[in-house]
């Protein structure tokens, strides 16, 4: 791997900070993914970019800034990147998944705040994550109150646009984001120097579009018994999508489900056939957060679908590449996004019928819905979904945790016990 120091300092990084963090994620990530057995060969792509994750793709992102082009962090699943990657633009995600960043991030905040949020606002202000070094502009979204106050800060910082979400799911609701997403078309346009052309947001919705397929396409391959793939691995593949180049992921997407769709074939799973199938529900698990995916399974069960954002509502629905003027383009696009079923809306029922039928679709024996400690949107639907699950004779549990390791022993009690009731 090469010495990244130098490009670290030109972003202005806390170097000895940083060493830290970096002295500590290849023995995390070897206990947790290089001790599982039988993974399938295209993991090696992913674990080459975990192996220089500050490195590569930063490196790809800076090369790109000196010809001019521009990259934009984001935190939500709303923020439509098609418009970004038709302006020639470069999305880069940048939710923060790890405990290092908490303590920066409650210099500002809250302690009462969730782990995502300190983690996010830590890794930009500690100057530990050179992707939030590199971004040009961070476009935030009013989901939650903490996000909310969150930009306020992160504002002060560095170029950053909010877009303005709906709150329910009316008729006029979608028209006013689709206003919101043709005043983001704008201000994007402005800052990239670029004009988001009728050809090019197809191209771009095609493009996009391609890969929700690639990953859904993956996700698919999970559906059988035994299973082919562990959750954690492809946890990781939707962590990294966040911030690879498009193309390539569609293409390592392809790739990995190809050989899985092989194991199926052949009867080759992760876990013998008839483990029990879990799958995780609610707030989302940006990297390096595998916390409950590595507790389950290494209590006997495997992890087949993640009902969350860095899950299956980062792939499910395409948008329509069948209009041909820019505003049917716009609408589609607010169509499209608006399928998505964050707790940030009321109602949102919707939530509880993906759950039911991602239940069914991967054939689940038990549900753990996670929450992320102080996320009250998702906390408060918990009981909703806890009764939904309960009529549906599907056993579930609600688990509530951060990204510290504190209570890993205590989870690991409470997950064994729910897996050995599954029978
Ligand atoms: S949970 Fe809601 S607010 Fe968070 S990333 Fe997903 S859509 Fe956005
Ligand atoms: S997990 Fe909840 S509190 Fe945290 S950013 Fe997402 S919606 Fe907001």
């Amino acid at each position: 791997m090469p010495d990244r120091h130098e490009m670290w300092k030109d972003l202005g990084m806390d170097l000895e900070a940083h060493d830290t963090l970096c002295s500590v994620l290849p023995q995390a990530f070897g206990d947790i993914y290089l001790s599982q057995e039988n993974r399938p060969e295209g993991m090696a792509f992913w674990d080459m970019v975990v192996s220089d994750i500050h490195g590569i793709r930063p490196a790809e992102l800076m090369e790109a800034q000196k010809e001019g082009r521009k990259v934009f962090g984001t935190f939500c699943l709303y923020v439509p990147d098609e418009i970004i990657v038709a302006a020639g633009g470069i999305v880069t995600g940048l939710c923060g998944g790890s405990q290092f960043w908490v303590p920066a991030g409650e210099e500002v905040l809250p302690k009462s705040m969730c782990s995502l949020i300190k983690a996010s606002v830590g890794a930009r202000l500690g100057r530990t994550c050179p992707f939030f070094r590199i971004a040009d502009m961070y476009v935030g979204e009013t989901t939650c109150d903490g996000k909310k106050k969150a930009y306020e800060i992160l504002g002060r910082d560095v170029p950053m646009y909010v877009m303005d979400m709906p709150q329910m799911k009316r008729p006029q609701d979608y028209v006013k984001w689709a206003e919101e997403i043709n005043a983001f078309k704008k201000i994007v346009e402005e800052f990239t120097g670029n004009e988001v052309t009728v050809e090019k947001l197809h191209e771009a919705t095609v493009l996009l579009n391609n890969r929700r397929k690639a990953l859904e396409r993956v996700y698919h391959a999970r559906k059988a018994d035994p299973a082919p793939i562990s959750g954690k691995d492809a946890l990781l593949m939707m962590q990294i999508a966040f911030f690879d180049d498009p193309q390539r992921c569609t293409d390592m997407a392809n790739t990995l489900a190809a050989e899985l769709e092989q194991r199926i074939k052949d009867g080759v799973g992760v876990a013998a056939a008839g483990t029990k199938r879990i799958m995780l529900a609610g707030t989302p698990m940006a990297i390096p957060n595998w916390k409950m995916h590595h507790i389950v399974e290494t209590s006997g069960a495997v992890v087949v679908c993640e009902e969350c954002c860095t899950g299956t509502r980062y792939f499910e629905h395409q948008v329509d590449e069948t209009p041909t003027t820019a505003s049917e383009q716009i609408m589609a696009l607010a169509q499209r996004y608006m399928k998505n079923n964050c707790a940030c809306f009321t109602p949102n029922t919707g939530r509880i019928d993906d759950l039911l039928r991602l239940c069914r679709e991967y054939k689940v024996d038990g549900v753990i819905d996670v929450n992320l400690k102080f996320c009250t949107l998702y906390d408060t639907e918990s009981r909703d979904v806890q009764y939904a699950l309960k009529e549906a004779g599907i056993p579930s549990i609600h688990i509530e945790t951060d990204y510290d390791d504190n209570d890993a022993e205590q989870l690991r009690t409470r997950v064994g016990a729910f897996i050995e009731m599954l029978g």
